[in-house]
């Protein structure tokens, strides 16, 4: 998996160990994912995990020369003058150059990575794209950290409703579906204050619901249908598969290190103009039956919720109806409707409680309420975001 270096470059370092003082002239190299320094006085070579190297001073495009140490053992720091050792190491252990430092709270591991470059340049040279694939090789920390720019980005940075009563209801409906996902992962759901029908799923088990699509709901049942419908797509990793397949899995991990040139500038934008397939909306559509089932919730509240919005696009829109995404563009990547509510209708009739107390539901309603502005008033003032066409 791990492509071999042809002779690695040598550079002259000077090395000291924690015991003395002194410093002596060494041999380095990278290699094989470590650098490894020679000393010249007959011992064994250090080997340095390119991911578990440290340096106090990032590496900068113009560095001269770098200081590096690997504190799993302590003690010996490695000084290596010239900027050609500097811009090899840059290159092959990111996580040390001055651009990767925004992203230091991640830190996700650079073997991983390099392992992914060498699975995109294979993937790459033999047109092979099975972008599903792929996405499940994406640890779950890069997963989650892709989902929180994409919702970062599709939201346009407007605010998260918080009301805390409303909180507590949706924590109890998100887990009562997350815990019926079969899933490994819990999901984590935010409401936006967004004046759209919509809710879409992130990478990293991460759900947003926009306000409007709250207030458009008849009843909980009808925001558990929606809610397991994008379980469903995380369940498939479908917002990842996306991302994989629009953008590579090359500048997803220069996205992990903060150090693209422009190639994920917003990857909330390509999302926006993925949509999933027909087949994805089945897929997520046959997982969510089994999650109302196992969570006893009815799907009666996704078949309403459905029919109210076949019932909204065949109307007249009005400008906030154009950012859900239009009549045309829910046809081509939607399976039918009448589709739709044939197969939940079949479903054999099991036990059901309702998702929510009525007290909860109305809570959940609320949860942009107090002090949230109002819709005509962040419709006004938000920049237009580029909201997700329509998932549902
Ligand atoms: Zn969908």
């Amino acid at each position: 998996m791990i492509a071999t270096l042809s002779a690695p470059q040598t550079f002259d370092g000077r090395f000291s160990d924690a015991r003395s003082a002194a410093s002596r002239e060494v041999r380095v190299r990278i290699d094989q994912g470590a650098v490894i320094i020679e000393r010249g006085d007959g011992g064994k070579a250090l080997h340095w995990p390119l991911a578990r190297i440290d340096t106090a001073e990032p590496i900068t495009a113009s560095a001269g020369d770098v200081l590096i140490q690997e504190p799993a053992r302590a003690g010996g720091t490695l000084f290596v003058m010239g900027p050609e050792f500097a811009r090899e190491l840059a290159r092959l252990a990111p996580h040390l150059t001055a651009r990767s430092r925004r992203w230091q709270g991640l830190r996700p591991f650079v073997y991983v990575a390099l392992t992914l470059a060498a699975i995109a340049a294979l993937v790459h040279i033999t047109d092979f794209s099975p972008a599903r694939s792929l996405a499940r090789l994406l640890p779950h920390g890069t997963r989650v950290a892709l989902g929180k720019e994409v919702i970062r980005s599709s939201t346009g940075g407007r605010a998260v409703c918080e009301n805390p009563k409303g909180k507590d209801a949706l924590a109890v409906l998100a887990k009562r579906l997350s815990d019926a996902s079969g899933g490994k992962t819990a999901f984590r759901v935010t409401v936006a204050d967004v004046d759209v029908i919509n809710a879409f799923a992130a990478p990293g088990e991460q759900i947003v619901i926009l306000r409007k699509l709250l207030e458009t709901a008849d009843s909980a049942d009808e925001v558990a249908g929606v809610l397991a419908h994008e379980m469903g797509h995380g369940l498939e990793l479908h917002p990842e598969s996306g991302i994989v397949r629009a953008v590579g899995l090359i500048a997803i991990t220069e996205f992990i290190f903060g150090g693209n040139g422009g190639t994920i500038g917003n990857i909330g934008l390509y999302l926006t103009q993925l949509g999933y397939s027909r087949q994805a909306e089945r897929e997520a559509d046959a997982r969510a039956v089994g999650i109302l089932k196992s969570a006893q919730i009815s799907n009666r509240g996704i078949i309403d919720f459905f029919k109210r919005m076949s019932k909204m696009d065949g109307a007249p829109k009005d400008a906030d109806a154009t950012a859900t995404g239009s009549a045309l563009d829910m046809l081509r990547t939607h399976p039918s409707t009448a589709e739709r509510l044939a197969m939940f209708a079949a479903q054999p009739a099991y036990p059901t409680t309702p998702a929510l107390t009525s007290e909860q539901w109305r809570a959940l309603k609320g949860i942009c309420g107090q002090g949230a502005s109002t819709p005509e008033k962040s419709e006004k003032s938000a920049p237009r975001a580029p909201v997700p066409q329509r998932d549902i």
